[in-house]
């Protein structure tokens, strides 16, 4: 355990599709490679890279307004007011599933490949797919 005070990130890259397969990538940008199929996939998606350098954010420490001004994540940042650090997290996409049995949603963090889930109001289990 680290004692850097983590912030997640108010942007993420949309979840993309593998050109390959159709499954889904693991989220991120760049060269991406698919889990199911093991093709290599260029991510790219300019407005969350723009979104990602020009992110602004309180610094946790003084609330003084601090500018990301890269679009890596997770990213250390230095506080120019106070100079304590802080990291800049990657946002998680989730998405909303229907469970078959109940019609409650569930909202889970996709990962790619198959994956069972159980419902939490009707104890049904099921499998999704990305
Ligand atoms: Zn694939
Ligand atoms: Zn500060
Ligand atoms: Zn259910």
């Amino acid at each position: 355990m680290s004692d850097v005070v983590e912030v997640e990130s108010r942007h993420a890259p949309p979840l993309a599709e593998c050109a390959n397969c159709g499954h889904m990538l693991p989220q991120g940008l760049g060269e991406i490679t698919c889990k199911v199929c093991d093709a290599v996939c260029r991510v790219s998606h300019q407005p969350t890279i723009d979104a990602l350098m020009e992110e602004t954010l309180p610094c946790p420490h003084c609330n003084t307004i601090v500018v990301a001004g890269s679009e890596e994540r997770p990213l250390d940042i230095s506080c120019a007011a106070c100079s304590k650090l802080f990291r800049l997290t990657e946002k998680v996409n989730k998405v909303e599933i229907q469970c078959p049995g109940c019609e409650s949603k569930l909202r889970i963090k996709p990962k790619p490949g198959t994956k069972e889930l159980s419902c939490p109001a009707c104890d049904a289990a099921f499998n999704v797919t990305f």
